[in-house]
């Protein structure tokens, strides 16, 4: 629907988007590549117990190294997979891969896979995709964690709402991504059963001088402590930030202060340190 929109509303006879055009269109043909020949490629950012400070778990997050553009940010190249229809397979891939990487952590590291709305169009394949990973990987369903963004619970409601129920009652866990800056209700939080809300980093980045901000934290991890639900707040870039949260009364947290994202290899010296 996306690609039809686009096709519809963007093609004007601007030079400029033309240009645009051609290089996603290029992008396109190399996403595709990239996808056959293995040139995708995890990193992990660990997200951490405030008060421990210990790794509670790692959130995958995808990297793809063009041949000569070098690294191309998942900001741009998620969509071009969701209207290709190439996020099914290279979603199914991350799973897959993290499983098989987590595998090797300790018992109480979870990792965090992040799951595209448009992966929920075959509620099927997707199940199926979840259990053949953890099958595979022999990792047990409670240390994978599946993240989602509220445009997910907006489109296809029931049809999602299953496969999560599905998964759920497997051990999977889910984590309601980006959550503030979306259209969702309070009243999804409930319906779902999500064991984690990952409050969006434009609050932590506004923690220590906007009033507002912090009564968001503060009421989000009040309302998710009622419904039995952790709360990571994302994108903790100082010392100053972390501690604001905290007070606020967030659990968990996740950011550069903590570590940034980084290969599975260079997780495994730090867990030995630790
Ligand atoms: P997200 O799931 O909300 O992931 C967090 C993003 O924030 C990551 O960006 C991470 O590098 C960045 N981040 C973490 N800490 C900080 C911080 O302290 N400051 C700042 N400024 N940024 C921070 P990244 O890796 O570029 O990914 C962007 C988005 O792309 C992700 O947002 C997620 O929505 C999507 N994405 C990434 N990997 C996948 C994937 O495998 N599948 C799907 N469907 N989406 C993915
Ligand atoms: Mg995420
Ligand atoms: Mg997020
Ligand atoms: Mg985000």
């Amino acid at each position: 629907a996306a690609k039809a929109a686009g096709r519809n509303t963007v093609v004007m006879f601007e030079p400029q988007l033309a240009e645009n055009l051609n290089t996603r269109r290029e992008l396109e043909q190399d996403l595709r590549e990239a996808c056959r020949t293995g040139k995708l490629f995890l990193h992990y950012q660990p997200i951490v117990n405030l008060r421990s400070r210990r790794v509670v778990s790692y959130e995958a997050l995808m990297r793809w190294e063009h041949p000569t553009r070098g690294f191309v940010p998942p900001s741009d190249f998620i969509p071009i997979a969701e209207q290709t229809g190439l996020i099914v397979e290279m979603g199914e891939w991350a799973i897959r891969r993290a499983c098989m990487d987590a595998r090797n952590w300790p018992a109480d590291v979870s990792v965090a896979v992040n799951v595209s709305a448009f992966q929920f169009k075959s509620t099927a394949g997707l199940i199926s995709a979840v259990k053949d990973a953890l099958l595979i990987s022999r990792l047990p369903a409670n240390r994978l964690e599946l993240e989602v963004t509220e445009s997910l619970l907006i489109e296809d409601q029931e049809a999602s709402l299953e496969a999560i129920q599905a998964l759920h009652r497997i051990g999977v866990r889910f984590s309601l991504d980006d959550f503030g800056i979306g259209y969702s209700s309070l009243a999804y939080l409930a319906r779902y059963p999500f064991s984690k809300v990952k409050i969006d980093r434009t609050f932590a980045q506004h923690v220590t001088s906007d009033g507002p901000s912090r009564s968001i934290i503060e009421v989000v991890c009040q309302l998710a402590d009622r419904l039995g639900m952790q709360v990571v707040v994302e994108g903790i870039e100082s010392e100053q930030q972390r501690r604001e949260v905290e007070a606020l009364g967030a659990e968990q947290a996740q950011g550069y202060l903590f570590g940034k994202p980084q290969p599975v290899a260079q997780l495994v010296p730090r867990q030995d340190a630790a």
